[in-house]
């Protein structure tokens, strides 16, 4: 391509962009396609001459866009936000014409400098302690993962690193979570050697919180077996309901065993910004380490997540590697987040979350995520006034968990589950809004989450509207 091409479609495809957000709810949210439907309609071999920039654009429009799920509509209600802006859509064109890879400070000094600055912006947003130091991650679960590793390592005095697990002679180390935790903690419990069998899941109460009392009998129970309590991974508000684990009272046994606290705050990590919600994070102290992603609620398109670690030694000690071709001179000097994390290659993240928060300023996010949570308490208390709908859960931040109940009929839980699952199929099928479900206590939820950036009052009573029009002629 020249660049004078180059110019005409950077030009159209910026103006395609904002069309786009213009009319972003012209689009179904949920992509309304079979599977395979896409594949079909693509060649199965890929082209042997150069294709002009206009029929490849052409097809981006008339094959994938129809294809596409739509998460930056404002009644994308599903799973958790992957929220976006625009000064973040615009820092990225910029990552992707720098191109480089900021895998050592010397790889581009100003992404390892830029790095550091922003995440302890993001620590003082989050007002969490001043020794703790962040770097940008792919995602929770690679952050996860890391955290395991370091208290696997620190447990072992770096012994698996070096020698491996060594089968039926090594002890056995457990790692405790809650019985809501994230799939993520169990995925890291298996890639990071530990076994499935050494993951111990804690019941948590009618809130949906981990019980910290539980956590201590289980501990108590493992070390009187001989076995090594190594990890607890609390969450700030789980995925199914936004419940909130209480991280004092677990830090103090994590304290008092000497065990490591990682804390996943995927989502929820973001309200702390509120001065009337830190209260969410109180006790964060005790963690030695910590992730929330900017990618989910902070208005920075993903991939984001911003892992903080109270001692950095763990983290490099647990990672560090060091081949003769990639020593620099300024390595006594500078931070190397190659040691920071799993992959040495890492893109420049920092410029994406720079640009929000500088663009938007403390204020325009609190005021966007207040917003959000009000929204949420809002919608629940349609539910609660409507005697046909039942609030499943807590309403901690900006979910809320509910399900179709008609007080005119008899239904069993399964035909309680069968007729919310229609609901939200049909609902779904609509193109108007897209909700998820989850399971609480085996009960089957409807879920509907309000963090995308451009959310309204308006688009949160239209879906209320429509639950209540679709469940009327089911
Ligand atoms: C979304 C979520 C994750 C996983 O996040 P990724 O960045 O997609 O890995 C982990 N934990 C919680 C609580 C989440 O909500």
């Amino acid at each position: 391509m020249d660049r004078k091409t180059f110019r005409k479609y950077g030009h159209a495809i910026v103006d395609w962009i904002a069309d786009y957000m213009d009319h972003i709810e012209k689009y179904p949210v949920l992509a309304q396609v079979e599977p395979g439907e896409i594949a079909d309609r693509l060649p199965k071999a890929p082209p042997e001459e150069p294709e002009e920039m206009e029929a490849i654009f052409n097809d981006f429009k008339g094959i994938v866009l129809p294809g596409m799920t739509h998460w930056q509509h404002p009644s994308f209600f599903a799973y958790f936000p992957a929220n976006t802006s625009e000064p973040s859509i615009l820092a990225e064109f910029i990552t992707a014409a720098l191109g480089a890879q900021c895998m050592v400070w010397q790889t581009s000094p100003a992404a390892t400098e830029l790095e550091e600055v922003v995440m302890d912006w993001l620590r003082q947003m989050l007002r969490l302690p001043e020794g703790f130091s962040g770097v940008i991650q792919d995602t929770a679960s690679t952050s996860t993962l890391c955290a395991l590793l370091c208290a696997r390592e620190r447990a072992t005095s770096f012994a698996i690193n070096e020698h491996g697990f060594r089968d039926g002679s090594s002890q056995r180390l457990v790692v405790y979570t809650s019985e809501e935790a994230h799939s993520s903690v169990e995925k890291g419990v298996k890639i990071a050697g530990f076994g499935k069998d050494n993951l111990c899941f804690i019941p948590s109460g009618a809130d949906f919180a981990m019980i910290p009392e539980e956590l201590e009998k289980a501990i108590d129970a493992d070390r009187k077996d001989g076995h090594t309590p190594c990890c607890v991974v609390a969450t700030v508000g789980t995925t199914s309901s936004t419940s909130m684990d209480p991280l004092r009272p677990i830090g103090e046994i994590c304290d008092h065993y000497g065990l490591w606290l990682h804390v996943d705050a995927a989502m929820a990590g973001t309200a702390a910004m509120l001065p009337e919600m830190r209260h969410i994070l109180d006790g964060i102290e005790f963690a030695d380490s910590f992730v929330f992603n900017p990618h989910k609620w902070l208005f920075t398109n993903f991939d984001c997540s911003a892992y903080f670690c109270k001692d950095p030694k763990a983290l490099t000690s647990t990672f560090e590697i060091l081949p003769e071709y990639l020593k620099t001179d300024a390595d006594r000097q500078v931070k190397n987040f190659r040691d920071w994390g799993i992959p040495l290659g890492r893109r420049f993240r920092a410029l994406k979350l720079w640009f929000v928060i500088r663009s938007f300023g403390i204020r325009g996010i609190q005021q966007k995520v207040r917003a959000h949570i009000k929204l949420a308490k809002e919608f629940a208390s349609w539910i609660r006034e409507d005697p046909h709908f039942e609030v499943m859960a807590p309403v901690t931040i900006n979910l809320v968990c509910f399900r179709y109940h008609p007080s005119h009929r008899t239904l069993s839980e399964e035909g309680l589950e069968q007729i919310n699952k229609a609901l939200m199929d049909e609902l779904n099928r609509s193109g108007k809004m897209f909700i998820t479900h989850t399971k609480l206590k085996g009960k089957f939820s409807l879920r509907l989450c309000i963090g995308q950036t451009n959310t309204t009052r308006e688009h949160v009573q239209r879906a209320w509207e429509q639950l209540q029009a679709y469940a009327a002629h089911l």
